[in-house]
């Protein structure tokens, strides 16, 4: 078996709509394309050795055991690396069940595809089902070593590319609620919804997060003194650089038992608290220094410590943390009993789980030595053993939810104190013997405030009710359902995109928005260039949904970029698919038109059930992709008299139809003529009738997102598709006595939309200088050729400068032969190079003739024509 491409969908795809997360390997079986399961000996016996929970894969049988029963009457081997790599994956802890096998036209060369949380984990799933499969083929097994190495990497895989808990809490409300997210690549900030709605956050920071509040909430005794000025009550306390001003300022704080931290620490790293003597001192002076220059010594509160959560301006969860500490049974050492409490599946390293491993240090020693134990003590049943002096989860605390005791004057105190530090989200240290009693009844101390607090004490504590912190979070960034998204209108078809998404674009530029699109010539946000390129990928559209700046995203959307990763949102307001024809068939695996419309449904498929998908009435296969979606239709026509068209308008139904030289929408029994096509320059004059189905769709595109008609009217008027904007594409040149077109037309479909234009030039002779990229099927060159000798008078055979691979004038002998069928008599001549057929034919073209070009090099085309001192660039026929 062989590997020869792994590819990473992380969007709606070919395969699926609502699975986005998949893995595609396209898989050589080699040897093991004639070989069902069934006759590989002793492959059953090892497989289940290997893996024996594959038991719980139903397939198809429908039923426990399914997949193995599969395996055991024979079942190809991509069909099994398949669910190996499932399988793989749930071992690792990874919950995923959807995979799909599919042969390719290559006989012997699989996808098989399956899903993925993680995307280093799926591929590497994906690379290690395949050689666990060839071990046991090869070797009747798989080692055990072996087996537990790949598991252990994948969970380091899952665990390394984790977010954070409190992180996770929030993206999870915020998919609860429909809002999209995405991680921006850089200090783990997070995107919350699109464009101008977005809102962004790193771990528990805010965009609304200032950073005066951030600043000072770090500075402890900064803190203090602001939260003391304000008749808060704080511990008494000061800040030291020196060992000699130790003894002082114990006297200062009115002697032990003390408290002795880091000025700047967190975590609780570096700090002795309940300091008994000058011995203990002077270590705990030691230990801080290491974290931070500037010393705090305070008095010591006795009592239990609380974290308070405020949310914007409101107490959101109160928590208890206990220290970490153990509870005896009677027979175990305390390091035994370490040893089992950390064998809890839910405490792991740092801040990865909802607790963390009780390590010992230095304060745990001192500790035990004060309740006179050592490890290898044995505790009585149910006695506690306090291990650590501070309560930090991140030191092997656990936390106790006392939201419901919190006395409201404390609430009251805390949600004033964030409003005097600053902060959106706040995490209040609380030292108090008794939350359910005002502070200062009790002599309880606000120990610090902390900027971007833990939530995992919340979301899970130990004990108590979860609260869901991270909902008020969300209630914040989006309140009362704010939008968090942009529209998104996504434009896909064979031929068409670029011209539809540029003039979307412009109608919506009308209503005064900034629009962001992307295109086959670059990236746009309103009238500015963001990026030169072939942009109509996942990439590209992600540019756009994250700037800031952009309220609109209007995304060409090409089979290329649906293939290689999905789409790159997980639904649009609007899909529009223009038509379906023969384009790069027998690429990534696309061989059929119907596959390709597959593909292309994608567009219109992964749209939001209030949103609408714009479909071509006048292509089959895009009218039936209809059945394929949940989102309301909306038809566009060239074809006044159409059926669909008149059955889906009188339901109350809308669409956009090409009546009486008029683009109009009609929705149940009233028309709206939006404006002549003769008006509208896009449409030549009205002559280029695909321009004038691109001008419908987008209309109708725009006018289902609300766009009134007079601006969708003012957008047709004004949309000018000169060379500059649109090389390439129907680009028209008045050269005095004659005309010449330069169009990039590189396939069937589209040859015969030129040859519709091409049709109306009435004037005069009309003249081709054709041929097309080598990679084209032969059967393409000869429709070429066909169709040329249909609308021309006179062609010109040329081929491309780069002729992918094909013998140098094969295409143009195909050509030729298309032309023969039609007319064997046919005037026509045959000459290779670009550069000089382009010339010839400039060179004899009449009066009022129409010289149509489809160059390679479109910018070498028109820089041949105006060579000829062109009069004017034509962007309109009126
Ligand atoms: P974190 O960032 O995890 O909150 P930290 O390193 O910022 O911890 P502090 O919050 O200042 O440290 O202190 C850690 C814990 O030590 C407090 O939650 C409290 O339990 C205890 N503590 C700190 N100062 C005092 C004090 N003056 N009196 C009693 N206990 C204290
Ligand atoms: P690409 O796949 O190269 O990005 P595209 O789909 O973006 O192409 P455009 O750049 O808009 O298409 O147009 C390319 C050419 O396709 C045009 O110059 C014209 O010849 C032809 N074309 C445009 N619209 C249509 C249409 N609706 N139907 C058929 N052909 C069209
Ligand atoms: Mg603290
Ligand atoms: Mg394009």
């Amino acid at each position: 078996m062989r590997i020869l491409k792994i590819q990473t969908l992380r969007g709606p795809n070919y395969w699926s709509i609502r699975r986005h997360k998949l893995i595609v390997m396209r898989l050589d079986l080699e040897n093991l394309a004639e070989t069902p399961s069934n006759e590989i000996p002793g492959f059953y016996e090892g497989l289940v050795e290997a893996l024996p929970s594959l038991e719980g894969h139903y397939c198809s049988p429908g039923c426990r055991g399914g997949f193995l029963m599969r395996v055991r009457e024979g079942t190809m081997m991509g069909h099994i690396v398949e669910h190996v790599a499932l399988e793989l994956q749930e071992l690792a802890g990874m919950h995923v069940g959807f995979g799909r096998t599919r042969e390719t036209s290559t006989s012997g060369v699989y996808q098989v595809v399956f899903e993925y949380l993680n995307e280093e984990a799926g591929r590497y799933a994906g690379r290690a089902a395949v050689r666990l499969c060839q071990s046991i083929v090869d070797r009747g097994r798989y080692p055990k070593a072996e087996l537990e190495q790949d598991l252990q990497d994948l969970k380091d895989l899952w665990r390394d590319a984790a977010l954070g808990p409190s992180t996770e809490s929030i993206v999870k409300e915020a998919e609860k609620r429909g809002i999209p997210w995405m991680q921006l690549g850089a200090r783990f900030l997070i995107q919350l919804g699109y464009g101008v709605n977005q809102k962004r956050m790193q771990a528990t920071m805010t965009d609304n997060t200032g950073i005066l509040g951030v600043e000072l909430a770090c500075d402890k005794e900064a803190t203090k003194r602001i939260l003391a000025n304000a008749g808060v009550p704080v511990p008494k306390g000061t800040v030291i650089n020196f060992l000699d001003d130790l003894p002082e300022a114990i006297e200062y704080v009115g002697g032990y038992p003390i408290v002795i931290k880091p000025l700047d620490g967190n975590h609780g790293r570096g700090i002795t608290i309940d300091i008994q003597n000058w011995e203990e001192a002077e270590v705990a002076y030691d230990a801080a220094r290491q974290i931070s220059r500037s010393i705090i010594v305070e008095r010591y509160y006795k009592g239990r410590d609380h974290r308070v959560l405020v949310v914007d301006g409101k107490v959101v969860a109160v928590a208890e943390r206990v220290p970490a500490h153990v509870v005896g049974d009677g027979r175990s050492t305390i390091a035994e009993l370490i040893e089992e409490t950390n064998k809890d599946p839910n405490r792991g390293e740092g801040h990865d789980k909802v607790l963390t491993k009780i390590e010992l240090d230095r304060t745990s020693y001192q500790l035990l030595e004060r309740q006179g134990y050592t490890l290898d003590s044995v505790l009585a049943k149910d006695e506690i053993c306090y291990l650590r002096a501070t309560a930090n989860l991140s030191t092997g605390g656990i936390a106790v939810d006392r939201t419901d005791e919190i006395h409201p004057e404390n609430v009251w105190l805390a949600q004033r104190i964030v409003k005097i530090i600053g902060l959106d989200i706040a995490g209040i240290d609380i030292v108090t013997s008794d939350i359910s009693r005002p502070l200062r009844e009790v002599d309880g101390v606000i120990v610090e405030v902390n900027a971007a607090p833990g939530f995992r004490m919340h979301v899970a504590p130990s004990q108590g009710t979860p609260r869901n912190v991270a909902g008020a979070v969300i209630d914040m960034l989006f309140p009362n359902e704010q939008a968090s998204r942009i529209p998104i209108l996504s434009v896909t078809g064979t031929n068409g995109k670029t011209t539809t998404t540029r003039l979307l674009a412009h109608i919506y530029k009308q209503t005064g928005k900034v629009v962001g699109y992307t295109t086959t010539d670059g990236t746009y946000i309103g009238d500015y260039l963001v990026e030169v390129g072939d942009n109509t990928g996942p990439q590209s559209a992600q540019l756009i949904l994250q700037d800031p700046t952009v309220e609109v995203a209007v995304l060409e959307t090409a089979r290329g970029g649906i293939l290689r990763s999905g789409l790159a949102f997980e639904a649009a307001n609007v899909g529009v698919v223009l038509n379906v024809a023969a384009d790069h068939l027998g690429i990534g695996d696309i061989d059929t038109i119907d596959q390709l419309a597959h593909l292309k449904s994608v567009v219109a498929e992964a749209v939001y059930p209030d949103g609408y998908a714009v479909l071509n009435a006048d292509d089959p296969r895009v009218a039936a992709i209809a059945e394929r979606t949940k989102a309301n239709i909306a038809y566009f026509t060239m074809n006044p008299e159409s059926e669909l068209v008149r059955n889906h308008i009188q339901k109350g139904a809308v669409a956009a139809v090409y009546e009486n030289g008029f683009l109009s929408i009609l929705k149940g029994d009233w028309t709206h003529r939006i404006e002549r096509a003769e008006n509208i320059p896009l449409t030549m004059g009205g002559r280029a009738p695909f321009m004038i189905a691109n001008a419908l769709a987008a209309s109708l595109a725009a006018f289902v997102q609300n766009v009134s008609i007079e601006q969708i009217r003012a957008g047709l008027n004004t949309f000018r598709a000169s060379v500059s904007q649109t090389p390439g594409r129907m680009n028209l040149f008045n050269l005095g006595n004659f005309h010449a077109l330069v169009d990039y037309a590189h396939n069937p479909h589209s040859y015969e939309a030129l040859g519709s234009f091409v049709r109306n030039w009435t004037n005069g002779d009309r003249i081709g200088v054709i041929g097309g990229p080598g990679d084209r099927r032969d059967q393409d060159f000869v429709a070429l050729g066909k169709l040329s000798a249909e609308i021309f008078d006179y062609v010109i055979v040329k081929e491309d400068d780069d002729t992918r691979g094909r013998a140098r004038g094969s295409a143009a002998e195909l050509i030729i032969q298309g032309i023969k069928q039609v007319n064997p008599n046919y005037e026509f001549e045959a000459i290779l190079d670009e550069t000089q057929a382009i010339n010839k034919a400039l060179d004899i073209a009449p009066e009022n003739s129409l010289v149509v070009i489809l160059p390679e090099s479109v910018n070498r085309a028109i820089k041949l024509i105006k060579a000829r001192g062109v009069v004017k660039e034509e962007v309109s026929q009126q």
